[in-house]
Order: structure tokens, then sequence, then C-alpha cells
């Protein structure tokens, strides 16, 4: 048996009793997967009956008014889902006389209505080859394929969604779907899962490699530092003045104007450099221009100019008397982007602009 089959043996024989996935109806499968969204199931299932009973269809629920609505919603809690079901059997209702699409892209449209339950809908109601992500599919997956990435990192649903789409059963797509949030829900479960019970521990990677308390991985992603920071446009005529320090904190290896951090510094690596702080201790800088931030790995910098005209001539000199523990270079300012290929060189020249 493949491992598709043996959780579709499995989800037929231990499948909790949920009246509201028996009707493979498109509207009510929709009701409750919102309602399921931020509301325990042994909770949120007398409230759907109740709803259900009193609007039983799209339509009975587009004409009713919102307080109508808000009412039946009372002890769910999260109003805008009950806002949105409204707005979204309006939309159904005007555009598909009060019947679900059969196309994602187009249930997609449909207000309120995001990529997990249009899978879950098409996929329960009418088995099309649909694979679900939610919380419980994604421990699921992580376990049975190694996923050994962060869950919260970026790509991470991306590259999920990938591995549910070809672990998908396309023969029961909508069965499929709801036996990985059960098995997730009920056998899989965060802490301690009863790998013994589960159909797939003969194919679940994390079980034969005894890896099952690591994975699924969670940490969230790293909070930017806010930090402020000097920006020095020392101009000469048409040019302006870019240094390259031996090893920066930041933009390793380039020719940049220079700039500095103030305030509270994380660590001995923001310290400015002796040059730097000799240029920045220039008499008659000024501030230049407007303030902009700018954000580098990590990092949200505020940026402020200063700068002036100089002397070149007399800067060159004054530059040459001290330690030389950096390289500078006078560029023309309408060549800085080259230059200083980044978008900081930009951000000021448009700040200096402004
Ligand atoms: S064997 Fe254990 S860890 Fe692997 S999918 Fe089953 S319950 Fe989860």
């Amino acid at each position: 048996m493949t491992p598709q089959e043996k959780l579709y043996s499995w989800f037929l024989l231990n499948q909790r009793d949920l009246t509201f996935r028996k009707k493979k109806q498109a509207y009510s499968i929709w009701i409750s997967e919102v309602m399921l969204q931020q509301t325990r199931v042994a909770a949120m299932l007398p409230l759907y009956e109740s709803f259900i009973k009193k609007f039983p269809t799209v339509e009975t629920l587009a004409s009713s008014s919102e307080e109508e609505v808000l009412s039946a919603w009372k002890g769910l809690g999260y109003y805008s889902r009950a806002r949105n079901i409204r707005k979204g059997a309006i939309f159904l209702s005007q555009n598909y006389n009060g019947s679900f699409p059969k196309d994602l892209g187009k249930v997609l449209e449909v207000p309120g209505i995001g990529p997990y339950t249009a899978r879950a809908v098409l996929s329960i109601a009418y088995d099309l080859p649909f694979a679900v992500l939610d919380g419980n599919v994604k421990r699921v997956l992580s376990r049975l394929f190694l996923y050994e990435k962060n869950i919260l990192g970026s790509n991470a649903d991306k590259e999920l969604q990938i591995l549910a789409d070809e672990f998908l059963n396309l023969k029961y797509p909508g069965d499929h779907n709801q036996a990985m949030m059960e098995l997730g829900a009920t056998i899989c479960l965060p802490e301690n899962p009863k790998c013994l019970l589960c159909p797939l521990q003969q194919d679940c990677i994390a079980l034969s490699k005894n890896r099952t308390d690591q994975v699924p991985i969670r940490t969230k992603e790293k909070k930017k530092l806010e930090m402020t920071a000097k920006i020095l446009w020392m101009e000469a005529g048409d040019e302006v003045l870019l240094v390259k320090e031996k090893s920066p904190r930041f933009l390793k290896g380039m020719f940049v104007l220079p700039f500095y951090f103030e305030g509270e510094l994380p660590s001995e690596e923001y310290e400015t450099s002796p040059f730097i702080s000799k240029l920045s201790l220039l008499p008659d800088l000024r501030p230049y221009g407007k303030t902009f931030s700018h954000t580098i790995t990590h990092h949200k910098f505020k940026f402020f100019v200063i700068g002036n005209s100089f002397n070149k001539q007399k800067l060159n000199d004054e530059i040459s008397s001290w330690k030389k523990d950096i390289e500078w270079k006078w560029v023309k300012k309408e060549k800085l982007e080259e230059e200083f290929p980044s978008s900081l060189a930009k951000k000021t020249l448009n700040a200096i602009l402004k």
C-alpha cells in the first residue's frame, strides 16, 4: 500500500463524526472551515448548527443584515470573519447565482477567502486536486519528509505547499486533506506524537531518524534592530567624497558615502572608525536634506545626512595628514550610483535633492 492509501484507510476507520463534513456542500464546508480557523471543533459545533439553520444557503446569508450575521456569530469571536463571509456570500450571489465556482483563481477572488479555505472547499466539496496547508498539515509534512527548515520562514509555505501537492491522493483529494488535518489534530501532536498509532509510521523520516521532537522547527524571524546613523555628504564642486574602510560592519569591499552609527550600539563592531570619526568632526558640517530609512540585513536605520561644500585641495591635505587606515576618492556626483552601487546612494541623493 502507498502511504496515501494507508492514510486513506486509516481515515475511513478513524475519522471523527463531524457533521459539517458529511454533506459535501461547498457552502457548509466554507462556513465550517472559516469557523474552525480560530475556534476549536467542540466549541464551534453547536454554533455551526444554529448558524446553518438560520442561514441555510448562500442567498439567505447574502440577503441578511450585518447585525443578523454578527448576532448568529456570537460566541465564536473574531467578528471580522462573520463580516467577511457575509461579503463573500453577497459576491457569490451576485456573480455565481449563489454557487461556488470550481476554479481556484476564481474562488480566491471571493472576499475573505484565502488559499487555505479555497483549497479546502474545492477539494472537500468537489474532490478537486488541491492540497491544503494548515498548521496540522505543516506539522505532519515536516515530520513525514523531515523538512528541517524553519516553518515560519519566508519560503516555508511555498516549499511545504509543493510537498503537500506531491503527497496529495489524487483519487480522493478531499478525504486526503481531511485525513492529513485529522492526523495532525489527533495523532501527530505537537508534543509526544502517537507514532505507534500512526498509519504513516513506516514512511515517516523523522520517526526513522528518531527526530520527531526536533521538527517542525518554528523560529520567529529575527526582529530588525532599529538604529540611527549619519551619512556624510562632502562635496567639492561637482564631486563627492567616497571612502573604503578595511573591514566595515556593512557594505564590505565597496567605496561608500562615509556613514557612522549613533546612540546605543549593540556591539563594538558598530563603533565608528577613527578616520570617519575625524571626518564627522570637521567644522561646519550641517544637516543636509531630509532623513530617510534604510534596511540592511536585520537592521533598520534612520539616516540623517550631514555635510557641506569643501575646498577639495584643502580637505585632501587635511585627510592625508591622518593615519591612513582607509582609502578615499572623489567621484562625479552624476556617477555616484555607479561608483557606490547601493540603494543607499540613491536614497541619499533623493534626500538631498528634496
Ligand atoms: S510517525 Fe509519528 S511523527 Fe511521523 S507522521 Fe506519524 S505521528 Fe507524526
